[in-house]
């Protein structure tokens, strides 16, 4: 099973390299060296939900907080859930990780 990250879920363009890179900038969610990894994913790929200021929809959104009640609903983080299944990495784990990950230098 081919596991996907965000952008080639949602054909979002705004990953580096993409086609809609020049509107708002490359996604903070794609370039997340920190949370590579997590969840199977490249960068933040398949943790999307915890970057704040990510790209979604074509708009900056807010933080991890503002952006929580949309995320639940989205059908990306709910295939990545089922995807994962027991070994799913949550939001708190998460956080904790990328707090701990020492930005590259
Ligand atoms: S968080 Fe949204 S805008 Fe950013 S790369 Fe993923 S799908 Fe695209």
């Amino acid at each position: 099973m081919v596991k996907l990250n965000c952008w080639e879920f949602t054909g979002c363009e705004r990953q580096p390299g993409g086609k809609k890179t020049g509107e708002l900038g490359t996604c903070p969610a794609a370039t997340m060296t920190k949370a590579h990894g997590i969840n199977n994913g490249v960068n933040a790929g398949r943790a999307c939900w915890v970057i704040s200021g990510s790209l979604c929809g074509g708009a900056i959104q807010g933080s991890y907080v503002e952006k929580l009640g949309g995320c639940l609903k989205c059908s990306f983080f709910n295939q990545v859930h089922q995807e994962e299944g027991s070994r799913f990495i949550n939001s708190r784990e998460i956080m904790k990780i990328l707090r701990q990950v020492a930005a590259p230098v």
